[in-house]
Parts: structure tokens; sequence; C-alpha cells
């Protein structure tokens, strides 16, 4: 980037050596990927001057020649995608998406029902800390202790005793397939809004790779950078009965202009989605959480749910003798990046927890298949192991042979100079 160099050395150095880190990690952060170089580009673009609040042909700043095909563009190819009656792309964020939906439909003190966050749900969803919980009467449905799956019989009681406004189903630490259908049925028994957030899982339903909740929740809030490997941002699905609802709650209820750089790579990211390639994406993700989930169990990893139906993976560490963190932080070292993550029923602080949580939608998309997993969950085991007796030499041979097998691996949009 020779222009940023010029200018700014310290930043070009730091952006540059974060590139390189993206190369070389195996990374399995599950809410992270890497996208395409025509999303990097739209990212970059001379959109990033344009300021355009409002809607296509309801603008309050004049020179939207260019702007209103772009957001339209991005509205048509979100409903053709995921096969939605009305699309707004201009959240800010996962989080801004969501506080969008109580603007649209609550009150402030109206009760509202999530997945509670150490059980994998999103702290948007009523969680203590966030507005949302403060702002809002939250009201928490767990994961059951023998399973690990969202309690579907505490869902409907809770539901039908505390007669919440709007039911949240979705969130960041869902290893299993959620039934929409279920949640819809008893959605409509509590007289709520349904609101499916599907951030994580949003390109596996793109690619048929995880069941739609179109057509069971009223509405879908989504973060388009996960799975979608598109921009950070965000989009709000809906019936059309809320369209106005929703485009309201976004602007001018919550926002000002929107970000036309990253509409304009949402526009991008869903074109690459709907191609057919991205279904195979999609499914091949599932298939490499799955092997790799398989070969952890073999190795003896308790998994919570005992496995995965989608891209995340979520480890109880406890029977390792070795915490979330400590592992997560030997593992980066290793050239392995993931994060620590409270499991349900969590004996331990949240900041010093006893799980990790894995995902694979960015090494699938750097190419990795199904043969490279049993060696992943190797590698894993190895260190977690390595980490448990705080042993450091294992560490470098790991993240050794990481470099070297990633190398063969191109990533999308940065190469590393020609020694
Ligand atoms: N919803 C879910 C389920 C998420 O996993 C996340 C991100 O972690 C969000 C919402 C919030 O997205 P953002 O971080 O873009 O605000």
């Amino acid at each position: 980037v020779p222009h940023l160099h010029d200018q700014d050395p310290e930043i070009a150095g730091l952006v540059e050596a974060e590139a390189r880190r993206q190369y070389e990690k195996l990374r399995l952060i599950a809410s992270e990927n890497y996208v395409s170089p025509a999303v990097l580009e739209a990212t970059g673009s001379v959109l990033t001057n344009k300021y355009s609040e409002g809607y296509a042909g309801k603008r309050y700043y004049e020179g939207q020649q260019n702007v209103d095909p772009i957001e339209l563009l991005a509205i048509r190819r979100a409903k053709e995608v995921f096969g939605a009656e009305h699309a707004n792309v201009q959240p800010y964020s996962g989080a801004p998406a969501n506080l969008a939906v109580y603007m649209a439909f609550l009150e402030p003190g109206d009760p509202v029902m999530g997945l509670s966050l150490p059980m994998g749900g999103h702290l948007t969803h009523g969680w203590s800390v966030s507005a949302t919980g403060r702002w809002f009467r939250p009201v928490r449905y767990d994961v059951r202790a023998d399973t690990g799956r969202v309690d579907m019989d505490q869902v409907r009681d809770l539901a039908l005793r505390e007669r919440p406004k709007l039911i949240w189903c979705g969130g960041t630490a869902i290893p299993r397939t959620i039934d929409f259908p279920a949640f819809a049925e008893i959605a409509r028994e509590a007289g709520a809004v349904l609101a499916a957030d599907v951030a994580h899982i949003a390109g596996l339903i793109a690619g048929g790779a995880h069941p739609s909740p179109i057509g069971h929740a009223d509405v879908v809030t989504t973060t388009t950078h996960k799975t979608l490997r598109g921009p950070r941002g965000a989009m709000i699905l809906s019936t059309a009965e809320h369209a106005k609802a929703i485009d309201r709650a976004v602007f001018p209820g919550l926002q000002g202009g929107p970000h036309d750089h990253t509409t304009a790579a949402i526009a991008v990211a869903l074109k690459e989605a709907a191609r057919p390639d991205f279904s195979r994406y999609a499914r091949q993700i599932v298939a490499n959480a799955k092997v790799l989930a398989a070969a952890l169990t073999d190795r003896g990893y308790d998994l919570v749910t005992g496995g995965t139906d989608n891209h995340l993976i979520l480890i109880d560490l406890t029977n390792k003798g070795v915490a979330g963190k400590p592992a997560a932080q030997a593992l980066d070292r290793a050239g392995i990046e993931l994060n620590y993550n409270a499991v349900p029923f969590d004996p331990r602080k949240p900041f010093d927890p006893s799980g990790l949580r894995i995902g694979t939608a960015a090494i699938t998309t750097r190419g990795l298949c199904e043969e490279w997993m049993p060696q992943v969950a190797a590698w894993i085991d190895e260190v977690v192991q390595a980490a448990a007796r705080q042993e450091e030499a294992v560490v470098e041979r790991v993240a050794g042979q990481i470099r070297e097998l990633l190398a063969s691996y191109p990533m999308p949009g940065w190469a590393p100079a020609p020694e």
C-alpha cells in the first residue's frame, strides 16, 4: 500500500504485520474469516467519502446518483440470497442491528427473552451488562445440563409465563442447528415477535448448509463478516409487514448516515454468496467442523453437546487440567488462534472460563479440507497438553509446522513478498 506507507509508515507497518499474522496463523476464531480481494477493494473505496442519510430516493443529502443504485443492489441481493421480503443493509454492525429490533418493537421496560450469555447467547439478547438488559426486562433461557442443547420446554414455559414481547433465538456459541419452526410456534403461542440472530451461521444459511429462519422468524438479524464472508457490517431481514418499523428504527431511530463503502462491500459479498462455489464452501465449513470435532473427541476432549452441526465447536477443558485462557494463550503462541469461552454451567469466572471456542470458516476459506482436520486436532491436543504442563518447547515446533502448511494455502487479498 504505497500511499499509506509514505504517509504513515507506523500504521502501514502494523497493517502489513497484521496481514502476515493472518497469513501465518491457523485462524479458528468462530466469528472471523478472510474476505475476498473484491470485498476488500469495495471496503477501501471512495464511497467512504460520502454522506447519504435516509434511504434510496429519500435522502437528506445530494449526490446519491451512485450510492442509491449500490444500496438497492445490496438490498436486492440480500432478499434474493435469503428469500426475504425486506432487507435493511444499513446497520453499522451486529449489536446496533439488534438494538434496532428493540427500537422497532419494544418500549423501555418491556420483557425480552434470550439465551443467557454464559450458555451461548449474545450480550444484546438482554444480558445484564448490555443496554438491552438494563433498558428492557430480560427473561433468560438456558441449555439443558444433560445435553448442552437449548431447553425448548423451558423456552415454552417461560414464554407463556413471562409473555415477552420479543424472543431471540441464535447466539455466539451454539454448535447445533437452531430449531426455527419450534421457536416460531412458541412465539406465536406467547404473542411475541420472534427475532433470529443468525450472525454466526448466515453464510451456512446462504449456502444451504443450515436451515433458514425465513418463513419462521418475524425478523432476522445478522452480521455480514462471519461465515457470510463480507465486510464488518450487518443486515436486518424481515417480512414486508415489518419493513417500515425496521427501516425507521435503523434511521432515524438509531443511526445517522450509512457506511456506503460497507454497503457496497456487502453487495459484493452477497453476489459471491449467490454463486454455486459458495454453497460448496458452506458445506465444506460444516464437513471440516464435523471431522475436527470427531478427531478431538477421539483425543478425549469433552465437546459441549458432544459435537457440532455447524461451523462451531465448544470444548470443555475441565478434564484436561488446564483452563481456557492459558490454553488459548499457548495455542496462540503456537500459531493457532481461537478464543477462550465459557461453557454452560461454567464454575469458573467469565474472564477465565473452562472452555475454548473453535470455528472452521476462516481455515476453510484458506482451502483446508477434511484431510487436514485430524492434524489440526493433533496440534491442538499437543499444545493443550503442553500448556497443562507449562512446557514451551512444543509451541515453537507447532508454530513452524503451521507456517509451513499455510504457505501452500493462499490468503485472499495478501501474499508475502517473494524472497
Ligand atoms: N449477534 C451475534 C450472535 C454475534 O455473535 C455477534 C458478534 O459477536 C453480534 C450479534 C454482534 O456483532 P458486532 O460485533 O458486529 O456488533
